[in-house]
Protein backbone atom coordinates (compact mmCIF):
# COMPACT_ATOMS: atom_id res chain seq x y z
CA UNK A 1 0.00 0.00 0.00
CA UNK A 2 1.59 3.25 -0.99
CA UNK A 3 -1.08 5.83 0.24
CA UNK A 4 -3.48 6.33 2.88
CA UNK A 5 -6.45 8.72 2.55
CA UNK A 6 -7.95 9.76 6.18
CA UNK A 7 -11.63 10.86 5.91
CA UNK A 8 -13.40 12.40 8.74
CA UNK A 9 -17.04 12.00 7.87
CA UNK A 10 -19.59 13.60 10.91
CA UNK A 11 -23.08 14.18 9.16
CA UNK A 12 -21.91 14.66 5.10
CA UNK A 13 -24.45 12.60 3.05
CA UNK A 14 -24.35 15.30 0.72
CA UNK A 15 -20.62 15.41 0.52
CA UNK A 16 -19.71 11.94 0.03
CA UNK A 17 -21.01 11.12 -3.40
CA UNK A 18 -18.97 14.24 -5.24
CA UNK A 19 -16.61 13.56 -2.42
CA UNK A 20 -15.37 9.59 -3.96
CA UNK A 21 -15.56 11.06 -7.47
CA UNK A 22 -13.33 13.88 -6.78
CA UNK A 23 -10.87 11.79 -4.54
CA UNK A 24 -10.63 9.14 -7.06
CA UNK A 25 -10.00 11.59 -10.02
CA UNK A 26 -7.15 12.97 -8.72
CA UNK A 27 -6.09 9.26 -7.41
CA UNK A 28 -5.94 7.07 -10.16
CA UNK A 29 -4.37 8.79 -12.61
CA UNK A 30 -1.24 9.12 -9.89
CA UNK A 31 -0.44 5.36 -10.54
CA UNK A 32 -0.30 4.95 -6.42
CA UNK A 33 -1.84 1.64 -4.85
CA UNK A 34 -3.95 2.98 -2.54
CA UNK A 35 -6.89 2.91 -0.07
CA UNK A 36 -9.72 5.77 1.27
CA UNK A 37 -10.11 5.14 5.59
CA UNK A 38 -13.40 7.07 6.08
CA UNK A 39 -14.36 7.32 9.85
CA UNK A 40 -17.07 7.84 10.37
CA UNK A 41 -17.58 9.53 13.69
CA UNK A 42 -21.13 8.66 14.69
CA UNK A 43 -23.11 10.04 11.93
CA UNK A 44 -26.86 10.18 12.47
CA UNK A 45 -27.46 10.91 8.86
CA UNK A 46 -27.03 8.54 5.28
CA UNK A 47 -23.48 8.67 6.13
CA UNK A 48 -22.47 5.89 6.83
CA UNK A 49 -24.90 3.62 4.58
CA UNK A 50 -23.27 5.43 1.59
CA UNK A 51 -20.38 5.05 2.49
CA UNK A 52 -20.97 1.56 3.23
CA UNK A 53 -22.26 1.23 -0.34
CA UNK A 54 -18.55 2.87 -1.50
CA UNK A 55 -17.19 -0.21 0.17
CA UNK A 56 -19.36 -2.51 -1.96
CA UNK A 57 -18.28 -0.65 -5.24
CA UNK A 58 -15.18 -0.48 -4.67
CA UNK A 59 -12.73 -2.41 -2.39
CA UNK A 60 -10.42 0.51 -1.88
CA UNK A 61 -12.98 2.39 0.51
CA UNK A 62 -13.04 1.49 4.24
CA UNK A 63 -15.09 2.16 6.42
CA UNK A 64 -14.36 2.54 10.35
CA UNK A 65 -17.90 3.38 12.14
CA UNK A 66 -17.90 4.89 15.74
CA UNK A 67 -20.39 3.90 18.22
CA UNK A 68 -20.84 7.44 18.61
CA UNK A 69 -19.67 10.96 17.71
CA UNK A 70 -16.37 11.04 19.66
CA UNK A 71 -14.85 14.08 17.74
CA UNK A 72 -12.65 15.01 14.54
CA UNK A 73 -9.79 14.22 16.47
CA UNK A 74 -10.21 10.66 17.38
CA UNK A 75 -11.88 10.50 13.65
CA UNK A 76 -8.45 11.21 12.43
CA UNK A 77 -6.81 8.89 15.23
CA UNK A 78 -8.63 5.90 13.96
CA UNK A 79 -7.55 6.36 10.41
CA UNK A 80 -3.83 6.50 11.45
CA UNK A 81 -4.29 3.27 13.53
CA UNK A 82 -5.24 1.20 10.39
CA UNK A 83 -3.61 3.37 7.74
CA UNK A 84 -1.21 1.33 5.60
CA UNK A 85 -0.11 3.37 2.91
CA UNK A 86 3.71 4.58 3.50
CA UNK A 87 2.05 8.20 3.22
CA UNK A 88 -1.03 9.15 5.08
CA UNK A 89 -3.31 11.81 3.75
CA UNK A 90 -6.16 13.45 5.43
CA UNK A 91 -8.54 15.32 3.83
CA UNK A 92 -12.25 17.01 5.29
CA UNK A 93 -14.82 15.22 3.78
CA UNK A 94 -17.25 18.51 3.28
CA UNK A 95 -15.73 19.11 -0.41
CA UNK A 96 -14.01 22.18 1.46
CA UNK A 97 -9.97 20.99 0.76
CA UNK A 98 -10.16 20.49 -3.05
CA UNK A 99 -8.37 17.13 -3.51
CA UNK A 100 -6.35 18.49 -6.16
CA UNK A 101 -3.62 19.69 -3.64
CA UNK A 102 -2.64 16.04 -2.85
CA UNK A 103 -0.33 15.80 -5.67
CA UNK A 104 1.55 18.83 -4.39
CA UNK A 105 1.71 17.49 -0.95
CA UNK A 106 2.92 14.29 -2.78
CA UNK A 107 5.51 16.24 -4.65
CA UNK A 108 6.91 17.59 -0.86
CA UNK A 109 7.03 14.35 0.27
CA UNK A 110 9.24 13.24 -2.68
CA UNK A 111 11.08 15.85 -1.97
CA UNK A 112 11.64 14.01 1.45
CA UNK A 113 9.40 16.18 4.10
CA UNK A 114 8.18 13.83 6.81
CA UNK A 115 4.82 16.35 6.96
CA UNK A 116 3.33 18.45 4.43
CA UNK A 117 0.60 20.74 5.40
CA UNK A 118 -1.88 22.68 3.28
CA UNK A 119 -2.19 25.70 3.81
CA UNK A 120 -5.60 27.63 2.58
CA UNK A 121 -4.05 31.12 1.66
CA UNK A 122 -7.48 31.63 -0.04
CA UNK A 123 -9.91 30.30 2.42
CA UNK A 124 -13.40 30.51 2.19
CA UNK A 125 -15.14 30.82 5.37
CA UNK A 126 -16.55 33.52 7.12
CA UNK A 127 -13.97 36.42 8.16
CA UNK A 128 -14.75 37.54 11.43
CA UNK A 129 -15.63 34.43 13.15
CA UNK A 130 -13.32 31.84 11.62
CA UNK A 131 -10.63 33.19 9.69
CA UNK A 132 -9.19 35.84 11.73
CA UNK A 133 -9.62 34.07 14.72
CA UNK A 134 -7.76 31.45 13.11
CA UNK A 135 -5.20 33.60 11.73
CA UNK A 136 -4.32 34.94 15.67
CA UNK A 137 -4.24 31.17 16.98
CA UNK A 138 -1.97 30.01 14.47
CA UNK A 139 0.72 33.02 15.09
CA UNK A 140 0.16 32.48 19.01
CA UNK A 141 0.68 28.54 18.59
CA UNK A 142 3.95 29.71 16.47
CA UNK A 143 5.43 31.85 18.64
CA UNK A 144 4.59 29.32 21.63
CA UNK A 145 5.85 26.13 19.70
CA UNK A 146 8.37 27.53 16.83
CA UNK A 147 7.31 25.44 14.25
CA UNK A 148 6.20 28.03 11.38
CA UNK A 149 3.00 26.71 10.43
CA UNK A 150 0.64 29.24 8.71
CA UNK A 151 -2.71 27.45 8.83
CA UNK A 152 -3.00 23.77 11.29
CA UNK A 153 -6.24 24.31 10.59
CA UNK A 154 -6.29 22.64 7.07
CA UNK A 155 -6.85 19.19 6.93
CA UNK A 156 -5.38 18.54 3.97
CA UNK A 157 -1.92 17.17 4.76
CA UNK A 158 0.26 14.41 4.16
CA UNK A 159 1.90 12.58 6.32
CA UNK A 160 4.41 9.71 6.40
CA UNK A 161 3.82 6.45 7.83
CA UNK A 162 6.22 6.05 10.86
CA UNK A 163 5.29 9.59 11.97
CA UNK A 164 1.48 9.52 12.50
CA UNK A 165 1.98 5.52 14.38
CA UNK A 166 4.22 7.64 16.59
CA UNK A 167 1.41 10.39 17.29
CA UNK A 168 -0.73 9.92 19.80
CA UNK A 169 -3.90 12.42 20.06
CA UNK A 170 -6.21 13.46 22.64
CA UNK A 171 -9.25 16.00 22.89
CA UNK A 172 -8.89 18.24 20.12
CA UNK A 173 -5.37 18.07 19.55
CA UNK A 174 -5.35 17.61 16.20
CA UNK A 175 -5.72 21.23 15.23
CA UNK A 176 -1.34 20.95 16.87
CA UNK A 177 -0.46 17.72 14.15
CA UNK A 178 2.37 19.85 12.80
CA UNK A 179 3.49 20.73 16.03
CA UNK A 180 3.69 17.38 17.85
CA UNK A 181 5.39 16.02 14.39
CA UNK A 182 7.79 18.85 15.20
CA UNK A 183 8.34 17.60 17.79
CA UNK A 184 8.47 14.02 17.07
CA UNK A 185 11.50 15.23 15.08
CA UNK A 186 9.61 15.40 11.53
CA UNK A 187 10.71 17.26 8.75
CA UNK A 188 8.11 19.87 7.80
CA UNK A 189 6.83 21.42 4.42
CA UNK A 190 3.78 23.72 3.69
CA UNK A 191 2.01 24.12 0.34
CA UNK A 192 -0.75 26.33 -0.80
CA UNK A 193 -3.60 24.44 -1.72
CA UNK A 194 -7.55 25.50 -3.06
CA UNK A 195 -9.85 26.08 -0.60
CA UNK A 196 -13.99 26.14 -1.33
CA UNK A 197 -16.64 27.44 0.50
CA UNK A 198 -18.99 24.73 2.08
CA UNK A 199 -21.60 23.48 -0.22
CA UNK A 200 -24.19 21.09 1.74
CA UNK A 201 -23.97 20.37 5.39
CA UNK A 202 -22.81 22.63 7.72
CA UNK A 203 -19.98 23.00 10.04
CA UNK A 204 -19.43 21.37 13.19
CA UNK A 205 -17.46 24.21 14.83
CA UNK A 206 -18.55 27.61 16.04
CA UNK A 207 -16.14 30.76 17.94
CA UNK A 208 -16.31 28.33 21.02
CA UNK A 209 -13.32 26.12 19.44
CA UNK A 210 -10.69 29.23 19.51
CA UNK A 211 -10.51 28.99 23.48
CA UNK A 212 -9.92 25.88 24.13
CA UNK A 213 -7.16 26.15 21.37
CA UNK A 214 -5.63 28.66 23.58
CA UNK A 215 -6.14 26.16 26.30
CA UNK A 216 -4.49 23.53 24.54
CA UNK A 217 -1.56 25.60 23.41
CA UNK A 218 -0.83 25.42 27.20
CA UNK A 219 -1.04 21.73 27.14
CA UNK A 220 1.32 21.36 24.12
CA UNK A 221 3.53 23.72 25.14
CA UNK A 222 4.05 22.32 28.87
CA UNK A 223 4.21 18.73 27.50
CA UNK A 224 6.65 19.99 24.31
CA UNK A 225 8.96 21.21 27.00
CA UNK A 226 8.47 19.31 30.33
CA UNK A 227 6.62 16.24 29.90
CA UNK A 228 9.56 14.25 30.62
CA UNK A 229 10.98 16.95 33.60
CA UNK A 230 7.95 18.43 34.97
CA UNK A 231 9.98 19.20 38.29
CA UNK A 232 12.19 21.69 36.62
CA UNK A 233 8.77 23.85 35.53
CA UNK A 234 7.33 23.18 39.18
CA UNK A 235 10.18 23.32 41.20
CA UNK A 236 11.76 26.70 39.90
CA UNK A 237 8.59 28.62 40.77
CA UNK A 238 8.19 26.97 43.89
CA UNK A 239 11.94 27.72 44.78
CA UNK A 240 11.39 31.50 44.08
CA UNK A 241 8.20 31.12 45.73
CA UNK A 242 9.44 29.73 48.81
CA UNK A 243 13.05 31.46 48.68
CA UNK A 244 11.40 34.62 48.65
CA UNK A 245 8.69 33.77 51.87
CA UNK A 246 11.79 32.58 53.86
CA UNK A 247 13.91 35.96 53.15
CA UNK A 248 10.55 38.10 54.48
CA UNK A 249 10.38 35.46 57.13
CA UNK A 250 13.78 36.17 58.30
CA UNK A 251 13.68 39.61 58.17
CA UNK A 252 10.42 40.02 60.13
CA UNK A 253 12.42 37.45 62.72
CA UNK A 254 15.38 40.00 62.72
CA UNK A 255 13.16 43.51 63.49
CA UNK A 256 11.42 41.29 66.15
CA UNK A 257 14.26 39.95 68.12
CA UNK A 258 16.73 42.50 67.48
CA UNK A 259 15.01 45.81 67.04
CA UNK A 260 11.96 44.71 69.10
CA UNK A 261 8.99 45.25 67.44
CA UNK A 262 5.94 43.40 66.79
CA UNK A 263 5.16 41.77 64.15
CA UNK A 264 1.75 39.79 64.77
CA UNK A 265 -0.31 42.46 62.57
CA UNK A 266 1.85 42.83 59.29
CA UNK A 267 0.52 41.60 56.54
CA UNK A 268 4.29 40.47 55.64
CA UNK A 269 4.05 37.76 57.88
CA UNK A 270 1.13 36.54 55.85
CA UNK A 271 2.41 36.51 52.99
CA UNK A 272 6.01 35.41 53.90
CA UNK A 273 4.03 32.09 55.27
CA UNK A 274 1.72 32.29 52.24
CA UNK A 275 4.72 32.26 49.84
CA UNK A 276 6.65 29.92 51.88
CA UNK A 277 3.81 27.02 51.61
CA UNK A 278 2.58 27.50 48.22
CA UNK A 279 6.58 27.39 47.11
CA UNK A 280 6.86 23.71 48.97
CA UNK A 281 3.28 23.12 47.68
CA UNK A 282 4.53 23.95 43.83
CA UNK A 283 7.67 21.13 44.82
CA UNK A 284 5.62 18.61 45.90
CA UNK A 285 3.34 19.14 42.25
CA UNK A 286 6.54 18.74 40.59
CA UNK A 287 8.03 16.05 42.51
CA UNK A 288 4.11 14.25 41.85
CA UNK A 289 4.65 14.81 37.88
CA UNK A 290 7.96 12.97 38.17
CA UNK A 291 6.19 9.89 39.40
CA UNK A 292 4.04 10.21 37.20
CA UNK A 293 6.43 10.75 34.13
CA UNK A 294 8.41 7.54 35.28
CA UNK A 295 5.07 5.31 35.12
CA UNK A 296 3.68 6.61 31.75
CA UNK A 297 6.89 5.67 29.95
CA UNK A 298 7.55 2.38 32.26
CA UNK A 299 4.47 1.59 32.56
CA UNK A 300 3.55 1.56 28.73
CA UNK A 301 7.16 0.55 27.70
CA UNK A 302 7.46 4.10 25.55
CA UNK A 303 10.22 5.64 24.87
CA UNK A 304 11.51 8.71 25.86
CA UNK A 305 13.47 9.57 22.03
CA UNK A 306 12.13 9.19 18.13
CA UNK A 307 14.67 6.98 16.24
CA UNK A 308 14.93 7.89 12.63
CA UNK A 309 17.34 4.98 11.42
CA UNK A 310 20.12 2.85 13.13
CA UNK A 311 23.61 2.32 11.09
CA UNK A 312 25.95 -0.46 11.81
CA UNK A 313 23.95 -2.04 14.52
CA UNK A 314 24.08 -5.29 15.94
CA UNK A 315 23.02 -8.35 13.50
CA UNK A 316 19.58 -8.79 14.46
CA UNK A 317 18.56 -5.10 13.78
CA UNK A 318 14.95 -5.44 12.44
CA UNK A 319 15.42 -5.02 8.77
CA UNK A 320 12.08 -3.16 8.17
CA UNK A 321 11.81 0.41 8.87
CA UNK A 322 13.56 1.36 11.61
CA UNK A 323 11.43 4.28 14.13
CA UNK A 324 10.71 4.59 17.52
CA UNK A 325 8.48 1.94 17.24
CA UNK A 326 10.92 -0.66 16.40
CA UNK A 327 13.46 0.56 18.61
CA UNK A 328 11.11 0.16 21.49
CA UNK A 329 10.33 -3.30 20.40
CA UNK A 330 14.18 -4.03 21.36
CA UNK A 331 14.48 -6.81 24.39
CA UNK A 332 15.23 -4.43 27.66
CA UNK A 333 18.90 -6.08 27.12
CA UNK A 334 19.46 -3.99 23.70
CA UNK A 335 18.29 -0.53 25.25
CA UNK A 336 20.81 2.11 25.61
CA UNK A 337 20.87 3.44 28.97
CA UNK A 338 19.34 6.51 28.05
CA UNK A 339 15.67 4.88 28.75
CA UNK A 340 16.12 4.22 32.29
CA UNK A 341 14.70 6.90 33.57
CA UNK A 342 15.84 6.81 36.95
CA UNK A 343 19.62 7.68 35.79
CA UNK A 344 20.32 4.28 37.27
CA UNK A 345 22.03 0.96 35.66
CA UNK A 346 19.13 -1.41 34.89
CA UNK A 347 18.36 -4.29 36.83
N1 LIG B 1 -15.96 16.05 11.74
C1 LIG B 1 -15.94 14.84 12.42
N2 LIG B 1 -16.36 14.82 13.72
C2 LIG B 1 -16.81 15.94 14.37
C3 LIG B 1 -16.79 17.17 13.68
C4 LIG B 1 -16.36 17.19 12.36
O1 LIG B 1 -15.54 13.83 11.87
O2 LIG B 1 -17.19 15.84 15.54
C5 LIG B 1 -15.51 16.09 10.34
C6 LIG B 1 -16.49 16.71 9.36
O3 LIG B 1 -17.41 15.79 8.87
C7 LIG B 1 -15.56 17.24 8.30
C8 LIG B 1 -14.31 17.62 9.06
O4 LIG B 1 -14.36 16.90 10.28
O5 LIG B 1 -15.25 16.25 7.35
C9 LIG B 1 -14.21 19.11 9.32
O6 LIG B 1 -15.38 19.58 9.94
P1 LIG B 1 -16.05 20.98 9.55
O7 LIG B 1 -16.15 21.12 8.08
O8 LIG B 1 -17.31 21.10 10.32
O9 LIG B 1 -14.98 22.01 10.12
P2 LIG B 1 -14.62 23.44 9.47
O10 LIG B 1 -14.23 23.18 8.04
O11 LIG B 1 -15.85 24.25 9.58
O12 LIG B 1 -13.48 23.93 10.31
MG1 LIG C 1 -15.33 22.32 6.61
Amino acid sequence: MELSIVVPVYNEEENIPALYDQLTEVLDPLGLKYEILCADDGSTDRSFMLLKALTEKDPRVKVIRFRRNFGQTAAFSAGFDYARGDVVITIDADLQNDPTGIPLLLAKIDEGYDVVSGWRRDRQDPFLSRKLPSKVANWLISRATGVAVHDRGCSLRAHRLEIVKEMRLYGELHRFIPDIAAWLGASMAEVPVQHRPRQFGTSKYGIGRTFRVVLDLITVHFLQNYSTRPIHVFGKYGLLLSGLGFVLGLWLTIEKVFLGQSIGQRPALTLSVLFMMMGMQLVSIGLLGEMIVRSYYEGQDKSIYAVREIVDFAEDTPSDGTTAATAVAYPMALRPASTNMNGMPDA
